[in-house]
């Protein structure tokens, strides 16, 4: 089940949590999106003989495009790529960057999930995290994006903020839950280097949640998403049934994708290609006729690891019968030694031929997913 993705990226401020490659300005959108139109066709044959069946615009912000644009860029992948008729077609929004009339044009030009950034609705945390919407806009984001007629929305929060109390937690969730979208994402916050929260950090300036407090949002996150129908189905997120992300999805199954766009990372089976995170350099690279990218190949024991790493976090777990298809029998053997002491632990479960760790672990879950690591 392959898929593209494409990165836009420009930002019209930072928030301070962000590590993901952005501009504060829109001055190179044009040539931006002519490079990206060269970029689609040099790749054109990169996944070739594969139906395309998810299509994700991230970023970045990609609201920050007029719907001319988003049209065209949207035609050229259909005449490039073979994109299944009921393709997963995503978008990315700011709350604060969308109107009724934005979102019927999305839906027009094919979109039919929306994925919206809203973090919290409590106005401190807001302002913490440097966000540029209030809660009543992203409330009402929300309520548009239902109203133009968008039935698969998912939103994105963050908990394990310093200075995020339960309390106010508890009702940012309950707040999200009556706006009853099908699917959400939830992060714990990570505080990385190059962000305006690193910068802090390094300076003493800010100190990370504490672990307790961190593992009651958590709990919380899960108890109140749980009892209001929604399943966990991978660390970071919940859905509705049937709901799941099927482009995320498709990175834990190994699937192959394309992405086009600086920064943006592709993956052909075997290899991993990655984009340059630096917008001139793509631009004019790419205007040369040349992909701005470096790669690596995936050694047996780098697969190995990444497929127990991104799936022993998904209700699905691991699966025996797909880890005999694509491992030799000694790394499986190597393996069961480690599985056999921590099923009689209790720290993970098997059921089915599939290897699980029970969701309330999780997110306490890099040790002992680092001890099956055998390569
Ligand atoms: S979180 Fe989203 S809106 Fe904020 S800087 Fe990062 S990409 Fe831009």
């Amino acid at each position: 089940m392959a898929g593209i993705y494409i990165h836009i990226p420009f930002c019209k401020q930072k928030c301070h949590y962000c590590d993901f490659y952005k501009e504060t300005t829109v001055n190179h959108k044009k040539t931006f999106l002519q490079a990206l139109d060269i970029e689609i066709s040099i790749q054109a044959g990169f996944l070739a003989d594969e139906e395309i069946h998810t299509v994700y615009l991230g970023g970045g912000t990609p609201s920050v495009l007029q719907m001319s644009e988003l049209e065209n860029l949207m035609t050229h992948l259909r005449q490039t790529f073979r994109l299944s008729p009921d393709a997963e077609k995503t978008i990315e929004v700011n709350p604060d960057d969308i109107s009724l009339d934005y979102l019927q044009g999305l839906k027009q030009i094919g979109f039919n999930r929306l994925s919206m950034g809203i973090q919290s609705f409590d106005p401190a945390i807001l302002r913490f995290l440097y966000r540029r919407h209030n809660a009543e806009q992203a409330e009402m984001a929300v309520l548009l994006a239902q109203q133009a007629g968008f039935s698969n929305l998912s939103v994105d929060f963050i908990y394990g903020i310093p200075g995020l109390s339960e309390e106010v937690w508890m009702d940012t969730l309950q707040r999200l839950i009556q706006l009853n979208p099908e699917h959400i994402s939830a992060y714990h916050l990570g505080i990385e280097p190059d962000t305006q929260f690193g910068r802090l950090k390094s300076q003493g300036k800010l100190k990370e949640i504490d672990e307790e407090l961190s593992l009651k949002h958590y709990r919380l996150l899960r108890e109140m998403l749980g009892n209001a129908g929604y399943q966990h189905y991978e660390i970071s997120n919940f859905c509705k049934p049937g709901f799941e992300s099927k482009h995320n999805s498709g990175y834990w199954n190994n699937s192959r994708y394309l992405g086009l766009g600086p920064s943006a990372h592709s993956f052909n089976g075997l290899e991993r290609f990655w984009n340059v995170r630096n917008l001139h350099q793509y631009m004019e690279q790419i205007q040369q006729g040349i992909l701005p990218n470096e790669s690596e190949t995936l050694s047996p024991g780098d697969r190995f690891n990444e497929y127990l790493m991104t799936h022993l976090r998904t209700a699905r777990g691991v699966e025996l019968s797909y880890l005999q298809e694509h491992f030799s029998s000694d790394v499986l053997q190597e393996l069961m030694k480690t599985v056999n002491r921590l099923l009689s632990s209790g720290q993970l479960s098997l059921e089915n031929e599939h290897i699980r760790i029970s969701p309330e672990h999780w997110i306490i879950s890099d040790s002992l997913i680092s001890d099956l690591f055998i390569l």
